[in-house]
């Protein structure tokens, strides 16, 4: 109580009363611990460390399988908290960056698992799509532009932002087009690669503190790469083909009843360097992510978890919107079956989950809040098919 008048002062309407200057105090006082809580952050050593089963737990709560990729980047991320907290030594060894890549279709949660390892290391985050990038002096974006992002997310703290993490979408896509570099020179693709090689070895970049073109004049700031973990992702269509290759010719020299246990149907899971490297990737580039991991193509019932199960599973989003209206949403398990057979109809995956859904609810989103006594509300079976029924044959007029 700072002694003023009481009508000076704000209520809480229970018999609370606090006057602006006491709010201004108090609002000041948080602020000062929650830097001091973010600061502690980086106090992490060997003791407290979460172990890589702590890591995947957490991963578990928001992506749905990808056991082996999980298993990986839990991995390297305990290995890259070692690596920031590591001694200088006189025994000479020094922990080299655990960058990762990982490879897999789209939509099977490359991205999402990027996103999740930044929210549990509560560091700042990128997404940078490989495509847009360019070499240096060509139009489209330079490579430092990634760094711009990192910076940005966390409010320009250097320091903050050098702990960062990037994730860089569509590596396959600056693939050099042939394996033989001799062939062809490909400027777009190598040169972005070149580019992006000294970003992840660590080192020292140059970056223009509000993105844009370099202007000779421009302050830049100096940021050090060395600690920044790079998670790379890509479909890589058709890398497939360069596995099998590789692995028949592997087998036959070897053991022909290995051939046999090779599991035709998902050959990713034999994901090796030298298959990054046929496909166009130059030897240092895969050199310096050195963790290397892959998604599983998402069946029925992994789409199916996908919906109810993570913790910010779509169903679960429109379910606390509706209770924002005090309406208790469910959907029928048929509701949720039919949605999963028509994302895997349009061959959409768990990306189509989200449109699906959406389409499904738009009306009921917009009907509901004008009815004030509606207490709950189920999406059928039928419901479900009339709403997608009725935006199929949408589509289908607007094309005629
Ligand atoms: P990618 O980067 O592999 O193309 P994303 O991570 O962007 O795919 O996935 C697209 C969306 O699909 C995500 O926002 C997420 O909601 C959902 N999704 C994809 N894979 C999974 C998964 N394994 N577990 C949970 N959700 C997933």
């Amino acid at each position: 109580m700072c002694g003023r008048e009481m009508p000076n002062m704000l209520s809480n309407g229970e018999g609370a009363f606090i006057c602006q200057d006491c709010i201004e105090l108090g609002h000041d006082a948080i602020m000062q611990m929650q830097k001091k809580d973010k600061s502690k952050q980086w106090n992490v050593n060997v003791e407290n460390l979460p172990s890589p089963a702590d890591i995947k737990a957490f991963l578990d709560q928001y992506v749905i399988g990808q056991d082996d990729a999980k298993k990986y980047l839990s991995v390297a991320v305990y290995n890259h908290y070692k690596r920031l907290i590591q001694q200088k030594d006189d025994d000479g060894v020094e922990i080299e960056k655990s960058n990762i890549i990982l490879v897999g279709s789209t939509g099977t949660g490359k991205t999402l698992l990027a996103r999740t390892i930044a929210k549990m290391l509560q560091v700042p985050f990128a997404i940078v799509d490989a495509t847009v990038l360019t070499e240096a002096g060509y139009v489209g974006e330079d490579v430092e532009s990634l760094l711009v992002r990192l910076l940005q997310d966390a409010d320009y703290d250097l320091e903050k932002a050098e702990r960062g993490v990037v994730f860089i979408d569509e590596i396959d896509k600056i693939a050099r087009k042939s394996d033989n570099p001799s062939i062809t020179r490909d400027v777009s693709g190598e040169g972005v690669q070149q580019g992006l090689l000294k970003l992840l070895e660590g080192s020292v970049v140059n970056v223009p503190p509000q993105g844009g073109r370099k202007h000779p004049e421009q302050e830049f700031v100096h940021v050090n790469t060395r600690n920044i973990l790079f998670i790379c992702g890509g479909a890589f269509d058709g890398i497939e083909r360069k596995i099998a290759q590789r692995l028949n010719t592997q087998v036959v020299g070897f053991d022909a009843s290995q051939k046999q246990k090779i599991d035709k149907n998902n050959l990713l899971k034999y994901i090796a360097p030298q298959d990054l490297k046929s496909f166009g990737l130059i030897p240092e580039i895969i050199g310096r992510l050195p963790i290397l991991t892959y998604l599983e193509p998402l069946d029925r019932n992994a789409l199916r978890s996908i919906l109810t199960e993570p913790k910010n599973a779509i169903v679960k989003q429109y379910q606390k919107l509706l209770a924002m209206d005090s309406v208790k949403l469910t959907f029928a398990p048929e509701a949720l079956d039919y949605i999963v057979d028509k994302a895997l109809e349009y061959h959409l995956g768990a990306r189509g989950l989200r449109g699906l859904t959406e389409t499904i609810m738009v009306d009921v989103m917009y009907e509901v809040p004008s009815h004030k006594d509606m207490k709950t509300f189920e999406v059928t079976l039928a419901l479900a098919q009339e709403k997608i029924e009725k935006a199929d044959q949408l589509r289908l007029q607007n094309a005629i």
